[in-house]
């Protein structure tokens, strides 16, 4: 009951920094309750060679189970964790949020009849139990919510749990079989998308460009891109351009979008609503470029910049470029 099973996913050849995190976290929280990490990974074995399963040792877990099914779908996911929970007797199922692991966690939650706790920032024992820690009320205070149930779910806000390195060695890599529901099946993966703004993973990304309704116009995101690149970041954006039009959903930042923590956010005619701020707020530098000094962003901002943005942008994207000789 004190071990703690993780869902990570996997892209070609690599682990997501999310699930990362939540391998990690959960190795913690094992680790303080007196039991163990177990990572469960799903997809084509070719795909998920020995190495690269065991390689989430190095992120705390002592066990991962690989299953052979179909990757990125969340039902087959769910069958795989409720016959590892079932045979192994895990305590709790642990995720780092983002769309899937959402599904997946809804859908497990179900299945074994179990508490669910969502949008979670933080864990903590207490009592030889984990109390999950959820934000509530925009974010203003905070709930702690205990499980009651023989299995306890919990699902991270995305990139809420830190990837941390132990310096463990390779977990021991255990094939599971597992029969999978035919409704499980029913899906299919025809194709993974790529939509401009979400070519670059913007959770991932260290550097952050976001733009906002101060651009005037849906060109004025070109000016965006090319910051961007230059600083070697992706580029984001608030709701109301991408209500607009002017830029994809997949880019969108804070409560109905994406949250992110880059080492830096550089935001560009945002005012810096609430329900943006949830999402950027974990930042480590944000950088604020408004041309009213009263903006709410300068509230929260480690650097602002009153002007306009369309004379500072391109002057920074010169800068930037001349300083890295090109
Ligand atoms: C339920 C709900 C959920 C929501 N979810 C989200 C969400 O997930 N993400 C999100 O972002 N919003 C969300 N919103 C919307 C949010 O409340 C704000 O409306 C939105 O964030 C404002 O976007 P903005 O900063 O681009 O635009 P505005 O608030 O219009 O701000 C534009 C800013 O640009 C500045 N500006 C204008 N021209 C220039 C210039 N030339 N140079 C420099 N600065 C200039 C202005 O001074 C202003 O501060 C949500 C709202 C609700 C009700």
């Amino acid at each position: 009951m004190s071990s703690i099973l993780v869902y990570a996913l996997h892209y070609e050849g690599a682990f997501n920094k999310n699930s990362l995190g939540a391998v990690s976290e959960g190795a913690r929280l094992a680790g303080e309750l007196g039991g163990e990490c177990h990572a469960v990974v799903v997809g084509d074995k070719a795909g998920l060679s020995d190495d690269l399963c065991a390689s989430l040792g190095n992120y705390g877990a002592a066990k991962v189970h690989r299953v052979e099914g179909p990757e990125g779908l969340a039902q087959p996911v769910v069958d795989a964790m409720a016959k590892i929970i079932g045979d192994g007797g895990h305590g709790y199922a642990l995720f780092g949020g983002g769309l899937l692991g959402f599904e997946i966690g809804a859908g497990l939650t179900a299945r074994l009849d179990a508490g669910v706790c969502m949008e979670v920032t933080s864990v903590r024992v207490e009592d030889g139990k984990l109390v999950s820690e959820r934000p509530i009320l925009q974010d203003s205070s905070v709930s702690d919510v205990h499980y009651r149930s023989g299995v306890g779910v919990i699902i991270g806000r995305l990139n809420a749990f830190e990837a941390k390195e132990t310096g463990g060695g390779a977990a021991v890599v255990e094939d599971v079989a597992v029969d999978f529901h035919e409704h499980s099946l029913k899906a299919q993966m025809v194709q993974r998308g790529e939509q401009r703004g979400a070519d670059v993973n913007i959770e991932d990304a260290d550097i952050l460009v976001a733009g906002g309704r101060g651009l005037g116009k849906a060109e004025g995101f070109e000016a965006l891109e090319e910051l961007a690149g230059a600083l070697g970041g992706a580029v984001a954006a608030t709701r109301a351009v991408v209500d607009a039009g002017w830029y994809p959903y997949a880019a969108q930042i804070g409560q109905t979008g994406k949250t992110v923590a880059p080492k830096l956010y550089l935001a560009a005619g945002i005012s810096g609503a609430i329900q943006h701020k949830v999402g950027m707020q974990s930042s480590e530098n944000i950088v604020a470029i408004n041309k009213d000094s009263n903006a709410p962003i300068f509230e929260f901002s480690d650097l602002g910049i009153v002007g306009d943005l369309n004379k500072i942008v391109p002057k920074l994207t010169e800068a930037v470029k001349a300083r890295k000789g090109g």
